[in-house]
């Protein structure tokens, strides 16, 4: 199964994502991870990348697109994945299509996680990540139970340095104006499932799983 997860920042899409990627045992490709994680390795395209990341901005689709194209040519992910960050611009959508025409391939759905926007802020401020396995936590509604630790893989917990008041406004601006018509994009080639995490993420994924099956 191939899949593409799409929400604002903060609407929970990484952690829906790693749920599903343990029920369907799918590679789970999240474009910002792999950035952070060449920031944190001081590469050239972390450094590249970081100037944009910083201001809430979207980093080129030059740098981006490619740097999918090699990842999905991973061998784990011969048995389906889930692209959580990618695509976020109609560019990028249209040259995952590409991409995938060339091996036969095609997206089976495209998840898209609804919240309200003033659950995003609050929710995004308050938010930490592990550094090393990449779950989620909340000072407020989902503390870890040391703090600072992580309770699944006892990594070290952080906030993202992107995670502040300013850059998550930045973030929203770019997020409505760039990747919100994916929406209407992939409605119109029929795969859209809704997921919505307003209430809990376990109420999110029962209607993920809900909307999958009736996608057949
Ligand atoms: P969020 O969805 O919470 O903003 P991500 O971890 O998905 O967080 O992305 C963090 C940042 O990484 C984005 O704000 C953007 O600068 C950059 N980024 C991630 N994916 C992409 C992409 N597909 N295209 C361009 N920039 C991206
Ligand atoms: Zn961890």
């Amino acid at each position: 199964m191939k899949l593409i997860i799409l929400g604002a920042p903060g609407s929970g899409k990484g952690t829906s994502a790693m749920v599903l990627r343990e029920k369907y045992s799918l590679a789970h490709i999240s474009t910002g991870d792999i950035f952070r994680s060449n920031i944190k390795n001081g590469t050239p395209l972390g450094l590249e990348a970081k100037s944009y990341i910083d201001k809430g901005q979207l980093v080129p689709d030059s740098i981006t697109i490619g740097m999918v194209e090699a990842r999905l040519k991973e061998a784990d992910c011969a048995n389906g994945y889930i692209l959580d960050g990618f695509p976020r611009t109609i560019a990028q959508a249209e040259a995952l299509d590409e991409m995938l025409a060339r091996s036969g391939d095609k997206i089976d759905a495209v998840i898209s996680i609804v919240v309200d926007d003033q659950i995003i802020t609050d929710r995004v401020t308050s938010r930490r990540v592990c550094e090393k396995c990449g779950a989620s936590f909340n000072v407020k509604y989902k503390p870890t139970k040391v703090e600072g630790v992580c309770d699944i893989c006892g990594g070290k917990v952080v906030q993202r340095a992107d995670d502040n008041e300013e850059t998550v406004a930045a973030r929203l601006k770019t997020y409505y104006e760039n990747t919100k018509p994916l929406i209407d994009f992939y409605q119109a080639k029929g795969l859209i499932v809704e997921g919505d995490n307003n209430v809990d993420s376990d109420s999110c994924i029962r209607s993920i799983e809900e909307g999958l099956k009736a996608l057949g």
